[in-house]
Order: structure tokens, then C-alpha cells, then sequence
């Protein structure tokens, strides 16, 4: 395939970019160590990068990721403009366009993000975020195991829900991801909702996500939202209310922490 990564810095939002509030993760920088391109293993009708066209074979054999010279250089640059503007920093996010649990350097990258860090913002924590269906290889778990949180995506209680909602283009179940969350340290799970013609704020569903988080047992639940309808036409921003609602039954049946961003 076409690929025009990291050759230039023209793409919408480079290789990292920031900093940016959040209450999830506070002054956060975001890091991309994906590219251009969206290298994802889901394709959820809700994504804000649009559909997942590459597969994972593809992905595999043809892309072309940016090295972590690239990625340094950028990070470098924009923690720097960071501190020269008298930021505080909470946290470097590794997020970008897509999973990055699928960057084939990850113990690499969080070294050199570590250095960069200790450099630069010596207190931020250097955090990831993935929808945990590729950390399957020993390898992959303990590059994971590296970073200070580990943000997994889990949406669904069931696996028809997750088909649906999440659209995986792997072969994955509910127990698989509750299987290697268990294996990593330091999980925040993030469960967006949604409603409409998907809707996994149902009792049932709910009722089985709790047990699967129970599972996890994770520092903190994120439960949130769109923050705006998607282009897919018929899903829609879950309420607020059914938000609390489902932060109250984790809560109270599992004493487990939540953040309910609406
Ligand atoms: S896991 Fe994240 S990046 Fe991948 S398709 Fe879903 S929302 Fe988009």
C-alpha cells in the first residue's frame, strides 16, 4: 500500500502534539506512534478516525511505521515548547491513530519516551491506551507492563455487543481481552457508551460488563461517551443519567472506582 509516514510532518496532528486538558488524564501530551494512516484492530462504527481500511495482515507486512528517532524528535519538540510555555504536565498519553499496542518497537519506544520524559517533565506519567486485542505474545505484555497505566477499552459486556459495537477485525471475545488484562499491571479500564440503533447501556449488557470488569479488577473504570453524535447515522450519545446509573451499580456491587466523564 501507499504509505507517506513520517516522511513529513504535514499530517493532521504529527507524531505527537499537545498539551491538552482532559479529566481523564489531565495536561496530557499525546503521543502518535502510528502514522498517517489509522492501524487499528477494531473498526467501531463510532471511531472519530473513521473506518479501519487496512487489515492486520496488511499492517503486518506492508506498513511502514515511523521509527522512534522520528517520534523522539517530535516529542522532544513539543514537551519543550510545553515547558517553555510554564505548562504543567500530568501525563504523555501514547494514543494517536489507532492502537498503538500494535507499534512493533513498544519496550523501545516507552525507553526512549522514559528519557525523554526524565529530561523534560521528570514528574509526568507515561500512560498508553489500546483496545487490548493484540497483546498476545510475551513480548507484548511485558513492553505493556512497562508503561505507569494501562487505559483498555472494554465497551461490552457480551461478545454479540462487542461484535457490534467494536467491530474487531481479529478474532477476539470479551473473555479473551479479560484474559490479557488480567496479565497486565496497572489497568484503567475505559468503557464508552453509546445508544440508538447500538446501544450497550442495557441492564443485561450492563449487568454482564460489570462481572467482566470484576474480572479485571482495574485501579479506576472511565465511563464515558461520544462528545458528539457520529457520522454513522442512528448512534447516539448515551445519557447522562444511564452514565451515573452504570458508574453506581460498578460502584456499589464491586467497590470498584469509576470517573464518569458525560
Ligand atoms: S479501538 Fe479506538 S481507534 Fe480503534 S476503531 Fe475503536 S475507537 Fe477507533
Amino acid at each position: 500500500m501507499q504509505n507517506a509516514v513520517a516522511k513529513d510532518t504535514t499530517y493532521e496532528w504529527g507524531l505527537s502534539h499537545g498539551p491538552i486538558q482532559s479529566p481523564r488524564f489531565g495536561n496530557h501530551v499525546e503521543v502518535n506512534p502510528l502514522g498517517q494512516e489509522k492501524v487499528c484492530s477494531f473498526d467501531c462504527p463510532y471511531c472519530n478516525l473513521g473506518p479501519s481500511y487496512m487489515r492486520m495482515n496488511q499492517i503486518k507486512k506492508e506498513y511502514e511505521f515511523p521509527s522512534i528517532a522520528e517520534i523522539e524528535e517530535s516529542t522532544r519538540m513539543t514537551l519543550r515548547a510545553a515547558r517553555a510555555n510554564n505548562e504543567n504536565l500530568n501525563t504523555i498519553l501514547v494514543s494517536g491513530n489507532g492502537d498503538p499496542s500494535l507499534y512493533p518497537n513498544l519496550s523501545e519506544l516507552y525507553d526512549m519516551l522514559s528519557n525523554v520524559r526524565d529530561d523534560i517533565y521528570p514528574d509526568a506519567s507515561i500512560e498508553i491506551l489500546t483496545n487490548g486485542a493484540k497483546i498476545d505474545t510475551r513480548k507484548s505484555i511485558d513492553a505493556m507492563n512497562k508503561f505507569e497505566k494501562i487505559h483498555i477499552k472494554l465497551d461490552a459486556g457480551s461478545d454479540k455487543v462487542l461484535k457490534q459495537i467494536n467491530t474487531p477485525l481479529v478474532r477476539t471475545t470479551i473473555s479473551q481481552i479479560v484474559s490479557t488484562a488480567r496479565k497486565l499491571e496497572n489497568v484503567v479500564i475505559q468503557s464508552l457508551f453509546v445508544q440508538g440503533i447500538m446501544d450497550n447501556t442495557t441492564d443485561s449488557e450492563v449487568e454482564e460488563w460489570v462481572e467482566s470488569i470484576s474480572l479485571v479488577e482495574p485501579k479506576e473504570v472511565h465511563i464515558y461517551t461520544l462528545q458528539q453524535d457520529p457520522q454513522v447515522p442512528g448512534i447516539k450519545k448515551a445519557d447522562e443519567n444511564r452514565l451515573y446509573f452504570i458508574s453506581s451499580i460498578l460502584e456499589r456491587k464491586k467497590k470498584i472506582k469509576t470517573l464518569v466523564v458525560p
